[in-house]
């Protein structure tokens, strides 16, 4: 009967059958399976909590690094990463934990668990830049009943939240003007909160030979 010539385990009593002429948990223990691309490092933007992943603002959950680190595991053998755990941010850094499951020859997979530190480079975000630079498309202008204003002002800023950001909010007079950082989500929300709006569009210049338009959203409440 086989036996493994480092463990003496023979192949009858393991689980995975062998690799070569070893038990699949020592053919992985003497070889190194996978290694990790260095360095591990993501800008983040500590004022909203967002890292940039391939040019896209992200929150980094745990699945979203699992995903990172998969384009950095580098295996002669086939593998997936299932996230484990995931640390919140301290001193810029990240730890993030993995199971690699790998498809060794002649059937046998080995699970290998690894923790790895993501280094993060403070930054500031599109979003965040944009917002600190009073960036705006749309205003949301609500007039009428100033204790319904004041209401929908909470309601609105609460909605447009992560998705965008409200970069301005002005008290007039006549009602309160907000300041929208995306048009596509003060429409989303003023749809989503059932409000009817009349709806002017100002030229305000051009950008790569398109017309820049400014919103504004009447409200009457
Ligand atoms: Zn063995
Ligand atoms: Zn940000």
């Amino acid at each position: 009967m086989k036996s493994c010539p480092s463990c003496g385990k023979p192949e009858s009593e393991c689980d995975e059958p062998f690799v070569a002429a070893f038990c699949a948990d020592c053919f992985a223990s003497k070889k190194s399976l996978f290694e990790v691309k260095q360095p591990l490092e993501l800008e983040y933007c500590p004022k909203c909590g967002k890292a940039r992943f391939t040019g896209v603002w992200e929150r980094p959950n745990a699945e979203r690094l699992a995903m990172y680190l998969t384009g950095k595991i580098r295996s002669e053998y086939p593998f997936t990463v299932k996230a484990c755990g995931l640390s919140s941010p301290e001193n810029n850094q990240l730890q993030i934990e993995v199971e690699i499951s790998l498809e060794l020859p002649q059937g046998s997979t080995a699970k290998k668990k690894t923790t790895r530190t993501v280094t993060l480079l403070p930054s500031q975000c599109a979003s965040c830049s944009q917002r600190s630079g009073g960036y705006f498309e749309a205003i949301i202008q609500l007039r009428g009943d100033p204790a319904k204003i004041a209401r929908k002002t909470e309601l609105i800023k609460a909605m447009v939240g992560n998705e965008s950001f409200v970069s301005k909010t002005e008290e007039l007079k006549e009602g309160t003007d907000l300041y929208v950082g995306s048009f596509k989500v003060a429409t989303n929300v003023l749809s989503k909160l059932k409000l009817p709006y009349t709806q002017a569009n100002k030229l305000a210049g051009k950008k790569k030979g398109k017309n820049l338009y400014r919103r504004s959203y009447c409200v009457r409440l």
